[in-house]
């Protein structure tokens, strides 16, 4: 170690071998200082990482905000908190940030760092490695895991997830919530009268139908089989019922490529009540779409 590395308790004097091999990695091998006084560099980087566009290795030996700056908005605050937790209970870090890079491209990296006391501080010992093709993959999984093969809608797994983030929404801030149940009128006559890949085209047009009418932060699901809900955020009941009647008018005026007034739903319309289970929101629409069903269908009951 030379003097300078020594008092901030980085450095690495090594072989000229290990250097190019470690220059070779395909990842960043680092040590990460962070000193008494909050000031944070890298002692020492290396690997075929360093090499990312607008990076500059010699600066971030000096300072490591030339690094931090370019992290997504979102992960800075993660990646500071990780830090601070490490440094305080001497834990490793193990996180994942996005740092931006020229031209408005981002790249995901993987971080693992040991802790270790310093006279000066805290040293990490660490790795980075680039994992964005494995997140991309992941988004493209849970996009796949989240939604309905046939109408492209959120499927039943994300509705209930979604529910259970509005509901807790409502809980916090009380903010009104809405859930529609849907459900085809006769739909065994439409697939008996018209065939079942037919019928399949009805259940398309239905989910394009409602995406154009309902707003985008509204989750529109298929439950499964001819039955649907719809999701309505910041919606009391006072709104979200004109809103299904509007709905329900509009498929019963529809001709989805057979004859108009085939096609007709019936909805039941709930609001969320603060504190309640999700299950029992569901049970009340559930309830509601029977009694539509039962006092002669095409129509809402709330
Ligand atoms: P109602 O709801 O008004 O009481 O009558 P219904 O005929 O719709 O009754 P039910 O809910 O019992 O039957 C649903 C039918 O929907 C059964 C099945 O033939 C049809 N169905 C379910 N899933 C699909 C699908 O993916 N494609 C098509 N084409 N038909 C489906
Ligand atoms: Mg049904
Ligand atoms: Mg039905």
């Amino acid at each position: 170690m030379t003097d300078e590395n020594a008092m901030t308790g980085g450095g690495l004097d090594m072989p000229d071998d290990i250097r190019a091999f470690t220059e070779r990695l395909p990842g960043v091998i680092f040590q990460f200082h962070r000193g008494l006084d909050g000031h944070m560099h890298f002692p020492y980087l290396a690997g075929s990482g360093t090499g990312l566009p607008g990076i500059d290795r010699t600066e971030l030996g000096q300072d490591a905000r030339h690094m931090l700056d370019r992290l997504d908005n979102d992960d800075y605050p993660k990646l500071m908190a990780a830090i601070e937790r490490s440094a305080r209970w001497r834990l490793p870090i193990a996180t994942k940030f996005r740092i931006r890079l020229p031209h408005g491209r981002c790249r995901w990296v993987a971080l693992r760092a040991q802790p270790e006391d310093a006279q000066t501080g805290v040293l990490w010992h660490g790795l980075m490695i680039d994992i964005t093709e494995q997140m991309v993959e992941e988004a493209r999984l849970r996009r796949l895991s989240d939604t309905d093969d046939l109408t492209g809608l959120a499927n039943r797994r994300k509705l209930m997830v979604q529910l259970a983030e509005e509901a807790s929404r409502c809980n916090r801030h009380g903010s009104p919530l809405s859930l529609m149940l849907i459900d085809l009128d006769h739909f065994k006559r439409v697939n008996d009268t018209w065939g079942h890949l037919q019928g399949d085209q009805v259940l398309v047009e239905l989910a394009r139908l409602c995406r154009k009418l309902l707003r985008e932060e509204d989750t529109i699901a298929r439950l499964g089989g001819e039955e649907f809900a719809v999701l309505l955020p910041f919606t009391p009941l006072v709104r979200s019922l004109p809103l299904a009647e509007r709905l329900r008018q509009r498929i019963a005026e529809h001709g989805f490529g057979i004859e108009p007034g085939q096609i007709t739903i019936s909805i039941g319309l709930a609001e969320y009540r603060p504190g309640e289970p999700r299950d029992v929101l569901i049970e009340r629409a559930d309830r509601c779409l029977y009694a539509a069903k039962h006092q002669g269908r095409n129509q809402v009951v709330s």
